[in-house]
């Protein structure tokens, strides 16, 4: 029994180490615009492969081992963008924000449209989660710095240069400003939303993005997600929306046993709760 378990550990391995590299492969590369061809590409790939074994056609068979490297080397040249992406994306600690790093990013969206709501100063972000933004939206410039209040504030300022369009943030940072999102063709929306409204609930329809509007007209703010928009939060409805889909706090059930069989001065200390007096 034991000499069995051991001979199978290696397998398992393996076999856990592959699965898991699919999937993050395939959520990482989910809703980019190269993703429809590599999926046909492999199909092609596997169908291939598969009827030159079971007819045994030997000079197909010999093509495709002979050509396997230039079609990673293919694959590698078209999906160099997001490839790029992907290394970047597992660099960054963004991927693995915890608990704490993402109640701080909510506080920066929330005091952000604190000031921006009382100014009467429109406001469209929109927060990357695992699908990648840049690929859903047109033209956008490139930022990549810090996000903070005050920053985001002055991107929206009338009459700057990028203040039309949406912001791409994520985690921690502004990725892009002035972008054009996909607006929504869906029928039936309350004649009061204009194209931000509708450019908000368009982006979350193709997208998991989280998209916060803030209104120039009555400087109400809205969030869409999954084609649903919720309009008129109070900023504490804000950060609770946001925190129920951003805050993954959640430690699994076995670990918060363990966690309180452990006495007091092992246990982590909880995370810093929200600054609820932040201006
Ligand atoms: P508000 O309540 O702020 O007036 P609204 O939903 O009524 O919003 P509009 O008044 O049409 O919308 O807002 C126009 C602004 O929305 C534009 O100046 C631009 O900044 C932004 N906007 C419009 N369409 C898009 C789009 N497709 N993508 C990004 N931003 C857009
Ligand atoms: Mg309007």
């Amino acid at each position: 029994m034991m000499e069995w378990l051991l001979q199978l550990w290696r397998p398992a391995l393996e076999i856990l180490i592959l699965a898991v590299g699919i999937y993050y492969g395939f959520v990482l590369i989910r809703g980019t615009k190269g993703a429809p061809v590599l999926t046909g590409f492999l199909v092609l790939l596997l169908a291939l492969t598969f009827i030159t074994v079971v007819l045994d056609l030997k000079v197909l068979r010999w093509l495709l081992t002979t050509f396997f490297a230039f079609f990673l080397v293919a694959i590698l040249i078209l999906f160099q963008p997001e490839l790029r992406r992907i290394l970047a994306e597992l660099g960054s600690t963004s991927l693995f924000a915890s608990a704490h790093e993402q109640r701080e990013n909510i506080e920066i969206i929330v005091k952000t449209c604190e000031r921006l709501s009382e100014a009467r100063i429109g406001a469209l972000m929109a927060i990357e989660q695992s699908i990648g933004l840049h690929d859903a939206v047109e033209s956008g410039i490139t930022v990549d710095c810090e996000a903070t209040p005050e920053m985001l504030e002055t991107i929206f300022f009338p009459n700057n240069a990028i203040h039309d369009g949406g912001v791409i943030l994520k985690g921690d940072r502004i990725l892009y400003a002035a972008c054009i999102f996909p607006l929504t063709q869906q029928q039936g929306l309350s004649p009061s939303l204009g194209t931000r409204h509708r450019a908000a609930i368009g982006l979350s329809e193709e997208t998991d993005a989280i998209v916060v509007v803030v209104s120039e007209e009555t400087g109400a703010i809205s969030v869409a997600y999954r084609g649903q928009l919720t309009r008129g939060l109070s900023l504490e409805e804000l950060r609770a929306f946001l925190s129920n889909l951003l805050v993954k706090a959640k430690p699994p059930r076995w670990l918060a046993r363990v966690r309180d069989y452990l006495p007091q001065r092992f246990r982590p200390a909880p995370p810093v709760a929200a600054k609820s007096e932040m201006k």
